[in-house]
């Protein structure tokens, strides 16, 4: 089946919120309100229709961003009765999975931000919300679950303003909350929207309690539009307010979310499918076509020179491969964000991070488990692709004679790392293969043999993410594992900056080995790994060399001097050096800067950096000092203790170290009534003692 759909009637959004918010029920009830799926799963009972793997239904938590296409018309608004394609990735909320999140990101032009109207911000939206930021992404919120006890829609948005920084502009106004919830305003149109208790909705005028309120949020909503739009501003500082027409304000609306300086609020509750309708009209108007977003850039494999692609189906085909799937019975199934060009099923296409030709096989739209087959694709679609051989996550695929590598994806660092124990020899076998598959999947998983005791190492974001790694391991692979006990994976960085001189002078019969540098090696800021200067002058060391020289650095720094955890954060400048005509050569340069690195460090000193994370514990009043004496026992500094309730809400910063194992433990001393949530926060230097604890049992 061809299907082409114009790019302007394309959005490809995400559904980012914390977790429980409610994202899956919403993603479901979208998928119901669109005609793709006749009943709504419920999440709990383990049978969610976007929910792709079984592990996800065990757990109850969406671990894949699997991406689903629907279609839909717009009931109101500017694209009223036009059919669009709306294709969701799914963006899971737990934390150990921050890397999901960071994907859809990366390949998403918009997306809609959940909240629950009994909390407003939590601290995993606010990540998640910080991360949208990052990646330049265009937002509309739903402040949903407005039919719980405690709903309140102007606190969700003041804590959208406090906490977010948002421009939040409401074009809707909830007609009552909790057990009272029975519609919303319409703000753009000033009617009343009555939820229908098994019908559609119905439109009335709005009732006269409610007018003085929605009077003001058209208002405010004018006055928001007016920052963006010349002609309302004219119309606003003139007092003509109601001159100002719907069309225009859907513009201004729509112009503003996607150059983020506003962002439109709706309401509504998911679970009982109140205002999902709205909200998916609000998805078309507001949130931008892959054609309103700017051309990507990546770089040549060969040239390194700077290539733009325009989001045009003329261009050259170029797309990134965003996630990866094994499935048993059809193999790799790649999921591909086409940002140029077309695709046809069958055609030959360059793999141009690994500069290998391949070629696509079948190409369809994802439906959770169902797959709709098409011969085409095009700029600004997202598609699966099968037949693709040794592709991995992160991945360019181009026109064959026109290759362009784009930013490949960002996986964070590791935090956790655990031994996994094959359980039979066959299994011992097979455990390599499926975990190289599942690497070529994830990027945030790191594959390693210890290099001491032969054991495979697994590192990854969390306890939880490699569990999930294991489990797929005998699922998906058929390889029967166990896990060792977690371990923190920890990071050296440099004290001091020395100059070290190296000379490599190897004579073993004919030719011999040759290679001399002196450098300069010291600490560089956090987060900036490896800066390599060459400051040589006069061709000391020919350029040939060069790139060999850092190579061998940075393999050196996989490998801590302290502990053998990998240094990180390091600042190079390659000073002098000499050569020998005969035995110079790009493999002894890359000794001596290997070696040259390792005694420096030596020299230079070692500070241990351990992860901290942020932790969020929720507890009845009378669990408060356990838990606060607890946390005191595992190096846990309390930012700040709040009321939420009847629940005490607990904020502190707590070495990962410390934290294995937390949950049972609080589940423990608060008798089953305290819930935790903890995210990375960053790197931070061990304390002297257990550095040196750490460093003995190493030795
Ligand atoms: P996720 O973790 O963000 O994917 O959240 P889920 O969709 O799994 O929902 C979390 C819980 O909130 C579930 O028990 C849902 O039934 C419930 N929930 C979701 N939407 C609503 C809503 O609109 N109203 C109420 N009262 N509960 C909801």
């Amino acid at each position: 089946m061809s299907s082409r759909t114009n790019i302007t009637r394309i959005r490809n959004i995400g559904i980012m919120a914390h977790i429980d918010a409610g994202k899956t029920t919403l993603t479901e009830r979208i998928l119901l309100a669109t005609g793709r799926i006749r009943t709504a799963g419920n999440v709990h009972d383990g049978e969610a229709t976007m929910d792709f793997l079984p592990q996800e239904q065990d757990r109850g938590i969406t671990i894949t961003s699997a991406a689903t296409t629907t279609r839909w018309s717009p009931h109101q608004g500017l694209n009223k009765g036009a059919l669009h394609r709306i294709t969701i990735l799914d963006t899971p909320g737990h934390v150990d999975f921050t890397m999901e999140v960071e994907r859809s990101l990366r390949v998403l032009d918009g997306a809609v931000a959940v909240f629950d109207a009994s909390q407003g911000v939590e601290p995993q939206s606010e990540t998640v919300w910080r991360q949208a930021d990052r990646h330049g992404v265009p937002r509309i919120a739903f402040i949903n679950k407005m039919d719980k006890v405690g709903a309140d829609f102007t606190a969700s948005l003041q804590s959208m303003r406090m906490r977010l920084g948002a421009n939040v502009v409401a074009v809707q106004v909830p007609m009552g909350a909790g057990a009272e919830l029975g519609g919303v305003i319409d703000v753009l149109r000033m009617r009343a929207v009555l939820f229908g208790d098994d019908g559609p909705d119905v439109e009335t005028e709005i009732p006269d309690a409610l007018r003085g309120e929605a009077e003001l949020a058209r208002l405010r909503l004018v006055e928001a539009c007016a920052d963006v739009d010349g002609g309302i501003m004219h119309k606003f500082v003139a007092g003509r307010l109601h001159d100002v027409g719907e069309a225009e304000l859907r513009w201004a609306l729509r112009a503003g979310t996607i150059q983020r300086t506003l962002v439109p609020v709706l309401c509504g509750a998911a679970a009982r499918m109140r205002g999902v309708v709205e909200l998916l009209d609000a998805v078309v108007d507001y949130l931008p076509a892959p054609s309103d977003v700017a051309a990507v850039t990546g770089d040549h494999p060969q040239t390194m020179a700077s290539i733009r692609r325009a989001p045009l189906s003329s261009e050259p085909f170029t797309a990134l491969v965003f996630k990866l799937i094994h499935d048993k019975s059809v193999g790799s199934i790649a999921f591909l964000r086409v940002y140029a060009g077309a695709l046809n099923a069958g055609s030959p296409v360059l793999n141009a991070t690994q500069r290998r030709p391949e070629r696509i096989g079948r190409i369809m739209f994802m439906h959770a488990k169902a797959r709709e087959e098409v011969d085409h694709v095009e700029a600004g679609d997202i598609c699966a692709a099968l037949g693709l051989k040794g592709v991995r996550s992160g991945d360019t695929l181009t026109a064959r004679d026109f290759p362009v590598v784009l930013e490949p994806l960002h996986a964070p660092p590791p935090v956790v790392e655990m031994a996994v124990h094959p359980v039979t020899r066959s299994d011992m076998e097979k455990l390599e293969s499926g975990l190289q598959k599942m690497a070529a999947e994830d990027p945030s998983l790191q594959v390693s043999v210890d290099p001491e005791s032969g054991q495979t190492l697994l590192k990854g974001m969390g306890e939880l993410h490699l569990e999930i790694v294991v489990d797929r391991l005998r699922t998906e692979h058929s390889v029967a594992a166990r896990l060792g006990a977690p371990r923190v994976a920890y990071r050296e960085t440099l004290l001091t900056t020395v100059i070290q001189e190296y000379r490599h002078s190897h004579q073993n019969g004919g030719v011999g080995q040759y290679a001399h540098v002196v450098m300069e090696v010291g600490p560089a800021p956090r987060g900036a790994g490896l800066v390599f200067i060459n400051a040589t002058r006069g061709g000391v060391i020919p350029q040939e060399f060069i790139p060999a020289i850092e190579k061998g650095i940075t393999g050196a720094m996989q490998r801590g001097v302290l502990t053998s955890h990998p240094v990180v954060d390091v600042q190079v400048r390659l000073l002098d050096g000499s050569t020998h005509v005969k035995d110079s050569s790009t493999m002894a340069f890359a000794i001596a800067g290997s070696m040259a690195f390792q005694e420096a460090a030596r020299k230079a000193g070692v500070q241990l950096l351990e992860p901290v994370m942020s932790v969020e514990v929720e507890v009845p009043e009378e669990f408060l000092g356990d838990v606060l004496g607890d946390l005191g026992s595992r190096r846990g500094r309390v930012r700040s203790t709040d009321v939420r309730g009847h629940l005490r809400v607990i904020r502190a910063e707590v070495p990962l170290a410390r934290l294995f194992g937390y949950v049972g433990a609080l589940r423990g001393f608060s008798q089953g009534r305290g819930t935790a949530r903890m995210q990375l926060l960053g790197h931070a230097p061990v304390p002297v003692s257990d550095q040196a604890a750490l460093v003995a049992a190493h030795a």
